[in-house]
């Protein structure tokens, strides 16, 4: 880390380098306060712009303090010491200025950035909020609505926006230094602005607070930092500076230590450390500069689309020109909704579905790196796919299959050099959805298994290493869930009960909402399909409802009932009826918001920790990866098996064995039992 001062005709340049980031640490932060003493005690010097090395401005607090005690000075004791120094700072920003970062710019009179640059006070993302005055400099600045949409949501501004907002006073092109030092110099000739803490903020419109706490409360559920947030920019704008600066600390203090923001922690480091396994060290990726996708379905068609936005041209192969036109319609549908929400220029997409080639020879084939096949899920259909694949793919071409529930073993049976074969399953949408299941057969070659990883982080996505069973990890635990859904449901629970508990524990959707979304067919199949290889299968008012065509929203009637283009479920009295019947002879009982979700969440850790028994997952931080990024598991519980290590394991285990012994669950499994001895999986 190194803090330079230059002089400059009168201005005082202070340069951070501190790669990657120049996070704020330790060092850091006394280094700046010994450079604002410094340039304070030289008559030479007017003024000082703080700008930094590398692909960023500070962007935030140092990682690998997380968790430790304090060390001084703090950053408050920094951004209190800019603010006041004698000499004017200007914050000259270029990448990013975010949490700390933001507000020792806040501390600064002047905030000039470079094109491309954004800010923000992301902290609520770590379950946290701003500790160093951000809430209540901000508001002073930019005004409180856009400082609680900024602050409770974390998401950065860009640099139009700032500067429109008043954030930034001057976006330049061309050299940050040169154009920073410029915009100083002139603002020196003119009076200074106030520092903000002497500013008021501006007046709200009546209710205004009361509108963004009912939003919130809304958006955030039980997740408790956004709500303190929107607490501290309050008492920011209504109370005096010294109390709400003081309250600032504290809630940071508070939530630093909060058992919310030790499950974020966990999963931004789990997220950072979902590279490829130790194992592969050494071994060089097999490359992938071009692909090939078979099938333009529904996961098809969000392939192609993630491999575009990550620049790999795409050959798009299907059965027939009717499919291939489809395929190729959903892709560019998916592109202009980009385009229609602001995401995307018409250019950007142009250039994106432009690169997508559609074809139904498969001779098409014959030059790409890696084919990933999303056709219907069916092993003869695949097979096929795959036997004419080897034909006219190079040999050395990945083939991979992004299948849910088949063996991807049995896929590649009889297949030329199958050391080429891997799963790579995709959550839907694909674009969107950050999961990928990496699933090697027993002869994938350790160049192709890395590639595999190497192509998810490029897509923008986290890989996690899976072995083979039915549903690989998350789709096995997404089982245990709805089987245990339906078993409240006979024992006297209604789907509405269930899906308000499984909301009220933070998930998205309950389980019943979300199969009606989503549609039940695709369930009733994989149980077919799992029956057929002799499996027992336990969903007794599913079954009945598929029979009875019940398949969710697109047949107006699932787990609930639908009025003719609504989207809101009505409890159903046909359904109400079916689990009637199938409850006969179950003995009915009231059951509390907790209750259900013990004998949901229970049971899917249990299965969590027989996947972990038996390999399918090689580390516990895998399983809470897949839950949160592929399910929609509550990111401020940092993942299934997380969640369930803050609860405590020996707890976990003795809950468990009352609903066995009630015959709700299974009774723990022997890892669970292990890791309930240490407290850790
Ligand atoms: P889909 O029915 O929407 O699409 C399948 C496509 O494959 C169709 O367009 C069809 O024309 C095409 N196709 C069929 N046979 C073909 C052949 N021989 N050659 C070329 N194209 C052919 O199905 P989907 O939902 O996109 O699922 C595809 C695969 O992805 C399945 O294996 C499924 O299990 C898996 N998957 C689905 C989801 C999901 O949520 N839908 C999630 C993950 C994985």
């Amino acid at each position: 880390m190194s803090i330079t001062i230059e002089r400059e005709d009168g201005l005082a340049v202070v340069t951070v380098d501190f790669p990657p980031v120049n996070a704020l640490s330790q060092a850091l932060r006394s280094g700046l306060i010994a450079a604002a003493e410094e340039l304070d005690a030289d008559p030479g010097v007017q003024g000082v712009v703080l700008i930094c090395a590398g692909r960023t401005f500070i962007a935030g607090a140092d990682v690998s303090e997380f968790g430790k005690p304090p060390q001084e000075p703090h950053l408050p004791d920094v951004v209190t010491r800019i603010e006041n120094a004698a000499k004017p700072w200007l914050a000259a920003i270029h990448g990013s200025a975010l949490g700390g970062g933001l507000e020792i710019a806040l501390a600064c009179r002047f905030r000039v950035a470079q094109a491309g640059a954004q800010a923000g006070l992301p902290e609520v993302k770590l379950g946290l909020v701003p500790g160093a005055g951000g809430c209540v400099r901000l508001p002073r600045l930019v005004g409180a609505p856009l400082a609680v949409e900024v602050i409770t949501r974390g998401t950065p501004l860009p640099a139009a926006k700032a500067l429109s907002a008043g954030l930034f006073d001057a976006v330049v092109e061309g050299d940050l230094r040169r154009e920073a030092l410029a915009y100083l110099r002139a603002a020196l000739q003119r009076p200074l602005p106030q520092v903000l803490l002497q500013r008021e903020v501006a007046p709200v419109e009546a209710g205004f607070w009361e509108q963004a706490q009912a939003d919130l409360s809304k958006r955030a559920g039980r997740e408790i930092a956004p709500g303190l947030a929107l607490e501290c920019v309050r008492r920011a704008s209504e109370g005096s500076v010294q109390d709400a600066l003081a309250f600032e600390r504290a809630s940071f203090l508070e939530r630093r230590a909060s058992e919310q923001a030790r499950a974020l922690r966990h999963i931004f480091f789990a997220e950072r450390g979902a590279t490829r396994p130790p194992e592969l060290n050494g071994v060089q990726a097999r490359a992938v500069n071009s692909a090939a996708v078979v099938g333009g379905g529904t996961m098809g068609a969000g392939i192609v689309v993630a491999l575009r936005d990550a620049g790999i041209p795409v050959v798009l192969l299907e059965r027939d020109d009717t499919a291939l036109q489809r395929g190729l319609q959903r892709v560019s549908d998916i592109y202009q909704s980009s385009v229609k929400r602001g995401r995307l220029s018409e250019g950007a997409a142009a250039e994106r579905i432009g690169g997508v080639r559609g074809t139904i020879v498969d001779a098409d084939l014959a030059d790409v790196d890696l084919v990933i096949e999303a056709v219907f899920e069916d092993l003869q259909v695949k097979r096929d796919v795959f036997a004419r694949l080897s034909q006219v793919c190079r040999n050395d071409a990945i083939l991979a299959t992004n299948t849910s529930y088949l063996d991807p073993a049995l896929i590649a049976e009889g297949l030329v050099a199958p050391e080429r074969f891997i799963g790579l399953h995709f959550f839907s949408p694909a674009q969107i959805m950050k999961l990928l299941e990496i699933v090697p057969i027993p002869q994938t070659a350790p160049d192709v298994l890395a590639a595999g990883f190497t192509l998810a982080r490029r897509l923008g996505k986290i890989p996690v290493r899976a072995g083979i069973c039915d549903g690989f990890i998350g789709n096995r635990i997404l089982r245990t869930l709805r089987a245990q859904a339906e078993r409240l449901l006979l024992a006297g629970a209604t789907p509405q009960a269930v899906d308000a508990a499984m909301r009220a524990y933070g998930m998205p959707m309950g389980p019943f909402e979300a199969q009606d979304l989503g549609g039940l067919d695709i369930a009733a199949f994989q149980r077919k399909a799992a029956r057929e290889r002799g499996e027992a299968v336990f969903a007794p008012v599913a079954d009945r409802l598929c029979e009875q065509g019940r398949l969710g929203q697109k047949t107006q009637a699932g787990w609930y009932d639908y009025a003719p283009g609504e989207r809101r479920p009505l409890p159903s009295d046909t359904v109400a009826k079916v689990i009637a019947e199938a409850a006969a002879g179950v003995p009915q009982r009231a059951w509390s918001e907790a209750e259900i979700i013990d004998s949901i969440v229970l049971p899917m850790v249990n299965e969590a920790a027989l996947i972990l028994e038996e390999g399918i997952a090689r580390r516990a931080v895998d399983v809470d990866l897949v839950e949160v990024h592929g399910y929609g598991f509550p990111r401020w519980r940092g993942g299934l098996l997380h969640d369930a290590e803050a609860r405590g394991l020996k707890e976990v285990v003795a809950r468990l064995r009352e609903l066995a012994a009630a015959g709700l669950a299974p009774e723990p499994c022997r890892k669970l039992e292990q890791a309930a001895e240490t407290g850790t999986f």
